[in-house]
């Protein structure tokens, strides 16, 4: 029987790739809810929305089309912005500089909040964010919410961010994580917390593979 599990946790942790894996383990589907934060925040940008005007932001976000397509030659799923492939772009620091931003205002997360229970109706789901096991799936079989030390998650992002080519420093990274962390457990529009039946995971110390089947062995419980 096909369940949705939901994982939550501090920017960094290593939520979406965790998530991906073990989607792929288990033949659910993966949704990254924090890349239609990413896609709207980059929508906003590019259209120069003034964030305090509502009307501005209500009216954006009639245009605003985000979408998941799987990618045969990467096997990587990625996004799409009004048909437009915006994957790498919605990871540069530009974006994450502006996202809890953008995830603050309660029209937004409205919209996307909608969105993604839609995308989950079928069960058979893994979906990463902040909220999920609060708002979005408060009823998800499983909930896992993940922690891991600033300083590590910091070189792990590091890491990859180098590896897709983006010119970038630790301390950059680091005050990004840290600014998101602060802006999204503080807003008062859905803040980032453990629900109160969720597993904590705290991944400092352990293996990507170990933290991996670990949530499989919560899955299979
Ligand atoms: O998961 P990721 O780091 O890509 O999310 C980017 C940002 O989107 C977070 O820092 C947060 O502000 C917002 N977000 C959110 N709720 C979610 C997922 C992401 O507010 N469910």
């Amino acid at each position: 029987q096909k369940i949705v599990i939901a994982i939550d946790g501090f920017s960094g942790c290593g939520k979406s790739s965790t998530a991906k894996a073990l989607a792929k383990i288990l033949g659910y589907t993966y949704i990254d809810s924090g890349a239609m934060y990413r896609a709207a925040t980059l929508h906003f940008l590019n259209h120069k929305v003034n964030l305090e005007n509502k009307e501005d932001v209500a009216s954006s976000l009639e245009t605003l089309k985000i979408s998941f397509e799987f990618n045969p030659e990467t096997g990587k799923q990625e996004t799409f912005l009004n048909g437009q492939n915006v994957e790498n772009e919605i990871r540069s620091l530009r974006v994450s500089d502006h996202v809890s931003e953008v995830s603050k205002i309660k029209e937004v997360r409205e919209e996307l909040v909608s969105q993604q229970q839609d995308l989950g109706k079928n069960k058979g789901v893994v979906m990463d964010g902040r909220d999920i096991g609060t708002v979005v799936f408060p009823d998800a079989e499983l909930k896992v919410f993940m922690t891991a030390d600033l300083t590590i998650r910091a070189k792990r992002r590091l890491k990859e961010l180098q590896e897709k080519g983006q010119q970038v420093t630790l301390d950059e990274i680091v005050r990004n994580l840290a600014e998101r962390d602060e802006m999204d457990s503080t807003r008062k529009e859905s803040p980032l917390l453990m629900a109160k039946d969720a597993v904590e995971l705290d991944t400092s110390h352990l293996e990507f593979d170990d933290q991996v089947n670990q949530i499989v062995s919560f899955a299979k419980d």
